[in-house]
């Protein structure tokens, strides 16, 4: 069994013909939680039911707490997800309606998340958002299902909020021999910790996040993102919060799914054409979906 499932690869005619190459989506939207976390977190939840674990914690009230949430029910154990004062209502709705239990404690992510890692003991294990080789090995699956279909991207689309993501995917790259292949790793301004780490040539922890993108609000990125940075060819673009709702608004119309303006950020550099590619270029752009967004969001 595995808990996340094998996504569409879709081939965008609209976003082929604006960028004049082949665009392949890798539909993670599609999840069963709503985004690419069901493949981290679901992969790091199985390995530890396997060794044993009695449960999980976590302190995330987005896509990560959600993917927990998930996996515990597929696993049949039990969930505990912290999270802040901050965290919205709609998405303490979608962990509650996963079956987990939700505790609502501090101001701020930090003090949620030290209740959480309080919580945890050998048998009740902390599910962190992004930074486990577990999950970056679940995530790698992406890029395996991806080549079993026989297309070969010439360069990977994604965003970036702690790396995961990024880590995963370029583990994804290197198992299939596909290591050169460039990635475009877009954040928004007000959520650059991977532009800031690698201008600096070193980790860099932000003072301050801002904007709509909340889910790529990690202050600092994993060192590992950091080293696949050095270690492959990563292109850091940074994208208005304007552009990245701009872009989840183009992708409802063109391909009729919702996705968090976090998504929108990588969307956005092939709707704001911000890079260019040559005609026959097949490129792979992570649909890495969100599960708290709604239509009204979009309005707003
Ligand atoms: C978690 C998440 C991201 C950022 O992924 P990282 O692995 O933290 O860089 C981007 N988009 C969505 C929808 C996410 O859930």
């Amino acid at each position: 069994m595995t808990i996340s499932i094998e996504t569409p690869l879709l081939y965008s005619q609209p976003l082929s013909a604006l960028n004049r190459c082949h665009v392949w989506l890798k539909m993670e939207s599609s999840q069963p939680s709503g985004s690419f976390k069901l493949r981290s977190a679901g992969h790091a939840c199985q390995h530890y039911a396997e060794q044993g674990a009695k449960g999980f914690v976590s302190s995330s009230g987005g896509n990560a707490g959600i993917a927990v949430a998930y996996s515990g029910r597929k696993l049949n154990l039990p969930v505990t997800v912290v999270v802040p004062e901050t965290t919205s209502a709609r998405a303490r709705q979608l962990i509650e309606q996963q079956g987990a239990k939700l505790i609502v404690h501090g101001k701020i992510w930090a003090e949620a998340n030290e209740l959480a890692l309080a919580m945890a003991s050998e048998e009740i294990v902390y599910i962190h958002p992004f930074d486990n080789p577990l999950l970056w090995d679940g995530i790698s699956e992406l890029v395996d299902e991806v080549v079993a279909q026989q297309v070969k991207p010439d360069a990977v689309l994604l965003s970036v909020g702690g790396g995961s993501l990024l880590s995963g995917v370029a583990q994804g790259l290197e198992k299939h021999g596909l290591a050169q292949t460039p990635i475009y790793a877009a954040e928004t301004f007000g959520t650059g910790s991977l532009n800031a780490a690698i201008k600096a040539d070193r980790l860099v922890r932000l003072e301050k996040l801002s904007g709509i993108a909340t889910t790529l609000a990690a202050s600092q990125v994993c060192e590992n993102a950091f080293n696949v940075s050095k270690k492959h060819d990563v292109r850091s673009h940074l994208v208005t919060d304007e552009e990245a709702v701009a872009a989840c608004k183009a992708f409802l119309n063109d391909h009729r799914t919702l996705v968090e303006p976090a998504c929108g950020a990588a969307l956005a550099l092939l709707y704001g054409q911000k890079a260019t590619f040559k005609p026959d270029d097949n490129l792979l752009v992570i649909v890495c979906g969100g599960a708290s967004v709604t239509y009204e969001d979009l309005l707003k």
